[in-house]
């Protein structure tokens, strides 16, 4: 299945090759770039994949050479992009190909960027102008590929890293760490399980649902959010029931890359809370939100219900009201077979505290419409611990 009339060039927010069977055109974009010899970050389950294979194959048809770093977890951190960084000069290598779920690709940014610096990688934090401290003639050009519908790391121009020592997940963030190129290829989605689909279909829709509501001026990023909201509704559990619906798979990647374009809006409680909890119990990040969506919405009610009541009407729901919005939300997460608590995926009380005073200095908290205290983070939490909408 070719899918022409789901296939396209876009220029932004980056140069983006959308399509069926697009992954072939690599080796060509490389050569765009002025890369002979780049370096694929991936992670060690997708490096024994076929895909993995014929991208490497079809480099070699192309009279290129290309070496492959994989040693990356689930939630990057610190000590995998240093080992990346060393991969990449060991190498010679002139570029970096970031292929693959959104820690894949996080950590191939990080190395892209901290492969022309003397500074160490926490230096280059998302707080203040860390960022004018980067050297950016010395950074690596990079090509994403991404092969799950969910981050959106390929536009995004920051990337999530684990401090293991201080236990928990640092933003690094440049302006130029958005990709330069993006193959959307939705073939490469394929083999995704039904729960990742799932999971990662969530944290999308997580991201255009925060952008939309998030109280920053960027009308531009608000359509955007608007119509990934209405794509991921329309086939997120298309995707997920049949992995093979390629059409409902593009869709899904669309959406994905659009959330992530719009949440340079900002993001909020979701994400903060998502993200401390991510940090203490290495849950999947999707699946957080997932869970956490509804809560978070309802504790926002005060200041989006007039937002989500012309979100209802865009996307066709019946009643055009804020209830029928949530009402909605639990009963698309039933579809997919999302639990409704957190403690359904083993988390318990035991820090509720702290949950809350982490996610109050996440730098996601910002975005959120109301400001919460570190209590209202926590009793958000417990709400969601324990399923009282
Ligand atoms: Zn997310």
């Amino acid at each position: 299945m070719k899918l022409d009339h789901l296939t396209a060039d876009w220029n932004y927010p980056t140069n983006i090759k959308q399509g069926v069977g697009r992954i072939g055109e690599l080796p060509k974009l490389c050569k765009n770039l002025g890369m002979k010899n780049p370096l694929i970050i991936t992670d060690p389950f997708l490096a024994q994949q076929p895909m993995v294979a014929k991208v490497i194959s079809n480099f070699r048809d192309h009279d290129m050479h290309c070496d492959i770093f994989s040693n990356i977890v689930g939630n990057p951190t610190a000590q995998n992009v240093k080992e990346g960084v060393t991969a990449f000069t060991n190498g010679n290598h002139d570029g970096v190909i970031a292929f693959g779920g959104g820690s894949a690709i996080d950590a191939a940014k990080s190395v892209a960027l901290m492969v022309g610096q003397t500074l160490p990688l926490w230096r280059f934090e998302d707080k203040g102008d860390n960022w004018t401290r980067v050297n950016t003639s010395k950074m690596a050009p990079v090509i994403a590929v991404p092969t799950t519908s969910g981050t959106g790391s390929e536009v995004g121009r920051a990337a999530v890293i684990t401090d293991v020592e201080a236990k928990l997940k640092r933003l690094i963030f440049h302006p130029n760490m958005l990709p330069s190129i993006v193959i959307l290829d939705p073939e490469l989605t394929i083999d995704l399980p039904a729960h990742l689909t799932a999971a990662t279909g969530m944290d999308a829709l997580s991201h255009a649902l925060e952008a939309y509501c998030a109280p920053s001026y960027h009308p531009m990023a608000q359509g955007i959010a608007l119509e990934s909201i209405r794509l991921i509704k329309d086939n997120l559990l298309k995707a997920t029931l049949n992995g093979q619906n390629l059409e409902a798979r593009a869709h899904c990647m669309v959406a994905s890359t659009m959330g992530a374009t719009a949440f340079q809006r900002g993001l909020g409680g979701m994400h903060a809370l998502a993200h401390s909890l991510g940090a203490l119990y290495n849950s999947h990040h999707g699946l957080l939100n997932a869970i956490l969506m509804p809560y978070v919405l309802k504790a926002n009610r005060s200041e989006i219900e007039g937002r989500i009541r012309r979100l209802t009407r865009y996307i066709g729901l019946k009643d055009a009201c804020f209830d029928s919005f949530i009402v909605w939300i639990i009963a698309f997460r039933q579809e997919l077979n999302i639990p409704h608590t957190l403690s359904e995926i083993d988390i318990t009380a035991k820090d509720a505290s702290l949950i809350g005073q982490m996610a109050f200095n996440d730098p996601c908290a910002g975005g959120n419409p109301i400001q919460f205290s570190e209590n209202q983070y926590t009793e958000i939490f417990m709400n969601a611990l324990n399923g009282e909408i």
